[in-house]
């Protein structure tokens, strides 16, 4: 059975966590629980799954503010940030103030996330894909058929890369990684409506001249 996929827009940057969740074995994991966590945590437990995992894409405040109300409730669901990300998570409530923004600091990660690493909700399989630009540590998690790509990519758009750690030639190389994924597979991104690569190769300027040529397999 297909996963069910919840986009909940949280805080005031409106990013997305995304509530994953495996209908038949009634588990969970989420993506990105970037504020509001509490709130996200009781919409969990009305749905009666269990919360095994918290998957973070990247290390900033609008993606991590929200773990420690997440945490209050299900204290057990390990947390999953790249290394090269702990210079950003690590000060997150510090960014967060200079955005007048009051937040907890988030626990630290439990694990992190590794190059082709496979983490699995039941028998659904992430590989872990690490694209760096926007966020030094920034991940990709891709499943058969979608891939949470956090501030990467956007439908139409990209992610800043003017901010502290970012590295704009880092996320040239990140983009064209995207560029050759398949064609079919659902971007959920961070902020914003889902996409398809395939549209995404076809009207988003940022990918333009980065297609496969025709014929061409990932
Ligand atoms: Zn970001
Ligand atoms: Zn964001």
């Amino acid at each position: 059975m297909a996963l069910r996929i919840e986009a909940v827009p949280v805080g005031a940057f409106q990013a997305n966590a995304y509530l994953v969740i495996d209908e038949e074995s009634r588990r969970a994991a989420i993506v990105d629980p970037g504020a509001e966590g509490d709130a996200l945590a009781a919409r969990l437990s009305a749905t009666g799954v269990t919360l095994e995992a918290i998957w973070i894409t990247h290390g900033h405040l609008d993606h991590v503010g929200g773990i420690t109300g997440v945490r209050r409730t299900f204290p057990d669901a390990p947390i999953w940030l790249h290394a090269a990300d702990r210079p950003l998570y690590d000060n997150v409530a510090a960014q967060a103030l200079a955005y007048g923004i009051p937040m907890e600091s988030p626990p630290p990660p439990d694990r992190a996330w590794n190059e082709d690493d496979v983490v699995s909700l039941a028998s659904h399989d992430f590989r872990i894909v690490h694209l760096p630009g926007h966020a030094p540590g920034h991940v990709a998690l891709v499943g058969s058929d979608m891939v949470f790509v956090g501030d990467v990519v956007f439908a139409g758009s990209i992610g800043r890369t003017d901010l502290p750690l970012s590295d704009p030639h880092a996320m040239q190389a990140s983009l064209a990684r995207i560029a050759a994924w398949a064609p079919h597979l659902v971007l959920h991104p961070g902020h914003g409506p889902s996409t398809t690569v395939a549209v995404e190769l076809q009207t988003n300027p940022f990918l333009a001249g980065m297609a496969r040529p025709l014929g061409a397999r990932a």
